[in-house]
């Protein structure tokens, strides 16, 4: 055998070693789209090269036609990998149907029941005979099924680049480099391929009945090891960015300029309740027709972020990011939308401000019951006016403040004249409402810094802080006259009453709170002893009381 023939057949195994090599690592490698069809493609020219190499170095026409059969296995499976290859990365075959893959099977599958038959052998090769007596390969004479297999072979090939062309265009750059790499190492076995087909009529100097194409695949699995395990062409990026795709919680849609869903991860799909088939090239508004909410935003020209609710089985809230995708020369090509369902979220938010509400209801519910308290605490209920306790913490502000600012206070203390005889002739009840009556008058008649209280049974203080003698005296005496002359309806009865009055001033009487109203009572007790119904002014200081004068003489 000659040495040429020996030294193309070891070619021909590398070529079948290298192929492999590419299958074992691609195997480990497998999650990219097409990454297994590609795998399986390389299986086939394997088998193509390891086939060529047996006919090569076998030495016998049967043997040389067993190896052709094997050969012919992986030469027509080779262009429908790599078409498949194209769909899959493509994205493209998530749109085939089942039936439609297997189509492309048909020709090989009978190509290879021609081959195997024997009978109908001559349909597909219509001579084959040896190159030389030597070894070498066979020549062969074409048949007619051998035009179909190599029209749909050529066909397949074509449509494969042309798809992965069309890609290059549709997505980033990241994956333009590979793929071209890839197209290389495509289209140059084919290029060969064609001059071994057609090459005996166009340059038949030239010709030698060797097919160079499988050879040409050593090349092309050189160009695609370097694109893979060095560009890194399955590897890193698109495996990580279709898997992160494809396991993030969010729901990611990939739409195009024309408003149609190029991509849709498992989160969307879910959340859609629809398939990839059904979505994928759908017309955005029309597959979100049902939350027309979508829509409205997905119009937005910018990047929205927005909130929003769907009415469905349950209230759900979506948060939406919508961000234009621009084009490598600047102009927007879609947009992607990531939707994220924050229902919990929002449902936990809104329980707390619920809770934090009635919180604060309950707090100021709380405020107020404490100023009822409070007023309870220093209010005398009968009359509404402040109670003796109050006086009492009055007293004390109002003192410290007057010897600080060197200003007086009077103090005017009244009692109502004969009021348990009233009482006994009209009835407590009727003698409550006397007080009121009175605890009304007061109010109305005293200014705002005045203190007006209850100071016990039918008595009553008022505190006039920066009032001085004289004109308490007079105040004083004008609301006796006033209590004089009111008349006062009850139970078709008009009653009237009167009582006495003792004025005191700090500092003229007294040094502290309580020996003014000590002052004060002296002076009252005057008015009940000169007759009732007077106002008594306290003469002097406070521990001799020596002299009293009755106001109103
Ligand atoms: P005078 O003061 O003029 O000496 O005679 P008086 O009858 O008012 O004398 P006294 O102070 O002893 O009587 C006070 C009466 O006031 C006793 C009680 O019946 C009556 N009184 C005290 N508190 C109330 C009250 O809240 N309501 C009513 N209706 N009567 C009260
Ligand atoms: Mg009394
Ligand atoms: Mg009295």
């Amino acid at each position: 055998m000659d040495l040429q023939w020996i030294a193309f057949a070891g070619v021909l195994i590398l070529n079948t070693l290298a192929a492999l090599s590419i299958t074992a690592r691609m195997a480990r490698r497998r999650r990219a789209p097409g990454s297994r069809t590609i795998a399986w493609m390389f299986v086939a020219l394997a088998v193509w090269t390891f086939g060529y190499a047996m006919i090569t170095l076998s030495p016998s026409l049967e043997a040389k036609h067993f190896w052709l059969k094997i050969e012919n296995v992986g030469i027509v499976s080779v262009p429908v990998l790599w078409f498949i290859f194209a769909m899959k990365y493509t994205k493209l075959d998530k749109r085939m149907t089942p039936p439609a893959r297997f189509v492309f099977w048909v020709v090989p599958f009978v190509t290879l029941v021609l081959l195997f038959s024997e009978r109908w052998f001559d349909l597909y090769y219509t001579f084959t005979k040896l190159y030389a007596e030597n070894g070498g390969p066979l020549t062969i004479g074409r048949g007619p099924w051998y035009w179909v297999q190599l029209v749909q072979n050529y066909l397949l090939i074509a449509v494969g680049t042309i798809l992965l062309l069309w890609h290059i265009f549709l997505f980033r750059d990241v994956y333009r480099k590979r793929i071209f790499t890839v197209l290389g190492a495509i289209v140059i076995p084919w290029i060969l391929n064609t001059f071994y087909q057609l090459g005996s009529n166009v340059l038949p100097s030239f010709y030698i009945p060797i097919d160079l194409t499988p050879i040409a695949f050593t090349l092309s699995a050189g160009l695609i090891s370097f694109s893979i395990f060095g560009q890194q062409l399955f590897d890193i990026i698109p495996v990580a960015r279709h898997t992160v795709m494809e396991n993030i919680p969010e729901m990611v849609l990939v739409i195009d300029a024309q408003n149609r869903i190029l991509d849709a991860n498992r989160a969307a799909l879910a959340w859609m309740g629809k398939s990839a088939e059904e979505i994928i090239g759908q017309d955005v508004l029309q597959v979100f027709s049902a939350w027309p909410k979508i829509a409205a935003y997905y119009e937005a020209e910018n990047t929205t972020r927005e909130e929003f609710q769907i009415l469905g089985d349950s209230q759900r809230t979506i948060e939406l990011v919508i961000a234009p995708l621009y084009s490598h020369f600047g102009d927007q090509d879609g947009r992607v939308v990531v939707a994220h369902d924050v229902t919990k979220r929002k449902q936990m938010e809104t329980a707390l401000k619920a809770a934090n509400e009635s919180l604060k209801a309950q707090l100021s519910k709380i405020e107020s019951l404490q100023a009822q308290l409070r007023e309870q605490v220093i209010r005398d209920p009968l009359t509404g006016l402040f109670n003796r306790r109050y006086l009492a913490e009055a007293l004390d502000v109002e003192v410290a403040r007057a010897e600080r600012d060197k200003t007086p206070i009077s103090a005017i203390i009244m009692d109502v004249d004969y009021f348990k005889d009233f009482n006994d002739t009209y009835g407590h009840k009727c003698g409550d409402q006397v007080l009121q009556y009175l605890g009304e008058l007061l109010l109305e008649n005293t200014r705002r810094g005045d203190i007006v209280c209850r100071y016990g049974g039918e008595e009553f203080v008022i505190l006039m802080p920066k009032v001085d003698l004289e004109v308490a005296a007079r105040r004083a005496e004008s609301w006796r006259q006033a209590f004089e002359t009111a008349v006062i309806d009850y139970e078709k009865q008009q009653l009237s009453a009167t009582f006495s009055v003792g004025v005191a001033n700090f500092p003229l009487h007294a040094k502290n709170g309580e020996d003014l109203l000590k002052a004060a009572d002296q002076a009252l007790y005057r008015s009940k002893a000169n007759g009732r119904n007077r106002v008594t002014v306290c003469q002097g200081a406070e521990s001799t009381l020596i002299k009293t004068k009755e106001y109103n003489d």
